[in-house]
């Protein structure tokens, strides 16, 4: 890599305490993969989202509240978590320009959920209770052991990326995506047939998981492998994400 990528970090919101926080799995992931990660204001304010934008050499979007139902036109159900309207304003207007400006981007759990979402898909807003399945999605604390399969085509990006044709991996979501975006492609599928990583091949990279490997980076050589790809995306390498 030519240069060390500055890379945004989206905010983590707790409401209950006002503040702002971020999880240094996100940061220390990134700053081992070789990336320089910042974490960004909580903003709507379209100006600054645009400099924002072009500022930075990538953009990861991390997990946290239910995306809004509203987005995908759903009313909010009992079953559906917190929301962040502020999340859901900034994260939808920086996807925006990152897709126009052709910028990198990793989603990890919400963020996963977000792409699907703003690309035109649709969530569950509750697994447990409403897609039946024999694997449990929500698993206990520590999070950094993995609980389920994830199988991975042959010949996709995600494969080529982890030289492994699945993986075991941690699972910390209690909503997934129902009705894939059309634009999305779906590279990793759990056992119960649950997608749980997407790649937008439209774009040179944009690019998802379900699970979380902030939590596993340290302990998972697939796991930094996504930090890798993604950082070196970041600095100006071609991802090749395309089948
Ligand atoms: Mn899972």
């Amino acid at each position: 890599m030519n240069k060390q990528p500055m890379i945004g970090v989206l905010p983590l919101m707790d409401k209950e305490r006002d503040s702002y926080w971020m999880l240094p799995g996100y940061m220390k992931a990134i700053e081992e993969a070789g990336g320089i990660p910042v974490m960004l204001p909580l903003t709507s304010d379209k100006e600054i989202i645009r400099k924002l934008a072009g500022t930075f050499d990538g953009f990861l979007f991390t997990g946290g509240q239910d995306v809004h139902p509203a987005l995908y036109g759903e009313e909010v159900s009992q079953a559906c978590g917190e929301i962040s309207g502020e999340r859901d304003d900034m994260e939808r207007a920086l996807f925006a320009e990152v897709l126009k400006l052709d910028k990198p981007a990793f989603g990890i759990c919400r963020g996963l959920q977000l792409f699907n979402v703003l690309l035109g898909g649709t969530l569950y807003q509750d697994l447990p209770s409403q897609r039946v399945s024999e694997i449990t999605h929500v698993q206990k604390l520590p999070y950094d052991v993995p609980v389920h399969r994830v199988h991975i085509e042959q010949e996709n990006p995600l494969h080529r990326w982890t030289g492994r044709e699945s993986l075991m991996v941690n699972s910390y979501h209690h909503q997934g995506i129902r009705k894939l975006a059309p634009s999305l492609q779906a590279v990793g599928l759990a056992e119960d047939g649950l997608v749980e990583a997407v790649i937008l091949p439209d774009q040179s990279f944009v690019f998802a998981v379900q699970w979380h490997p902030e939590f596993s980076y340290r302990s998972d050589d697939a796991s930094m492998a996504l930090f890798r790809v993604f950082v070196e995306a970041c600095g100006g390498k071609q991802a090749n994400q395309r089948s």
